[in-house]
């Protein structure tokens, strides 16, 4: 199988905001822009892969409505021709932290069918933490005000909460932020950064991220929150044969690439953005040529490797070692948060099955 998601930085790393624990290490002094040729391109190369489908162009950053509308607009109708060229699916979703969404990008959103995801830390108090202007002020009202735009307009909005110090003993105020946003689907992420060659994790302590969302799960349980953690979707889909699909619990980084503004492709996005890990550049190569190099061949190998050292785990199958960029000596550093996760799912699904054993007269029968 090849690459179905491609995470695409069009403005590179460049925002309009300066969150104090942006992963990005040094943010770019000025704003660079793919072009539409660079941006064509791309679709080019992932809609000529033979194996592959149904692809996911994830437009990511930085902050990637700094990129104007008609940049979209001339590389949404050419995946449309190539689409119709090929037979093969494809969806666009969009992470953005909504600061700057109008009325014309909500029209253009509805009319492309675009996935839109923000996000956001929790209530004001919580998300202006971290989450700032490069005058300190806090992004909180301006995202606020986008999510009701855009849900004004019957725009479903997803989140991304990242998950650090500042925020992970409060998961009931998060919660009750999220319900009354109407936002449901929210995925943790753990706060992490990049630092010269490598990804640095992180803030939070072993144990911490793992309490966190076993009681956001409690709340879900008891009624109190309409919020769902997607490492239960990730588990029970894993345990009734269903395909899991996020790429942090089924192992496979190799289905993802990411590609900057100026052609530049790493493994993702959580990857530093150096020499060290770029694999190539699509102006001068193709992405068939970048993934049948010996550098990715190691990048897929090392992965692989690193998965052998959880095969005795009875969790191996849900997680696949985690998020690679997320290991410290090739393990998973959220390893024994998704034990005390996924030991909890265990035990609530058990319970439940045992009260239904206990209330189901047909079991009766069968007793003396
Ligand atoms: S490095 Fe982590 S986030 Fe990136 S593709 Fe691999 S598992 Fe997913
Ligand atoms: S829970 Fe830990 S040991 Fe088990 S597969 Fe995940 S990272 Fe590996």
């Amino acid at each position: 199988m090849g690459i179905n998601v491609a995470i695409i930085k069009p403005v590179g790393n460049g925002c309009n905001l300066q969150c104090k624990y942006c992963y990005v290490d040094g943010k770019p002094s000025k704003i660079e822009h793919m072009t539409i040729q660079m941006g064509k391109r791309i679709v080019d190369e992932l809609f000529a892969q033979e194996d592959v489908n149904e692809i996911e162009f994830l437009w990511h950053g930085g902050e990637p409505l700094l990129q104007p509308i008609s940049f979209y607009s001339e590389i949404f109708k050419y995946q449309n021709k190539k689409s119709n060229e090929t037979g093969k699916k494809y969806e666009n979703s969009i992470q953005t932290n909504l600061t700057l969404l109008n009325d014309d990008w909500i029209e253009f959103f509805i009319k492309n069918n675009i996935i839109i995801s923000t996000s956001l830390d929790g209530p004001r108090e919580l998300h202006n933490i971290n989450r700032c202007f490069p005058n300190h002020e806090g992004a909180f009202d301006r995202v606020q005000k986008g999510v009701a735009l855009a849900q004004e307009r019957g725009c479903k909005v997803n989140a991304l909460c990242v998950v650090s110090k500042s925020n992970v003993g409060f998961p009931e105020a998060i919660c009750e932020e999220f319900d009354n946003l109407n936002i449901n689907h929210v995925g943790f992420l753990p706060c992490y950064k990049t630092e010269n060659d490598r990804t640095v994790i992180p803030s939070l302590s072993p144990g911490e991220y793992g309490l966190f969302l076993t009681k956001v799960f409690d709340l879900y349980l008891q009624g109190k929150t309409n919020v769902k953690i997607r490492e239960m979707d990730q588990f029970l889909g894993g345990t009734i044969g269903f395909q899991q699909d996020i790429c942090s619990f089924t192992g496979h980084c190799d289905h993802f690439i990411c590609i900057d503004y100026a052609g530049d492709v790493f493994s993702c996005d959580t990857t530093p953005q150096n020499d060290i890990h770029r694999f190539g550049n699509l102006q001068t190569s193709s992405l068939l040529a970048l993934t049948k190099t010996a550098k990715y061949s190691c990048f897929v190998k090392s992965i692989q490797d690193e998965q052998l050292l959880c095969k005795s785990c009875p969790y191996f199958e849900y997680c696949h070692n985690g998020c690679s960029n997320m290991r410290v000596n090739g393990r998973y550093y959220y390893c024994e948060d998704r034990k005390i996760l996924f030991s909890y799912f265990e035990k609530v699904i058990k319970d439940v099955l045992s009260e239904e054993g206990k209330n189901d007269s047909s079991n009766r029968c069968f007793t003396v």
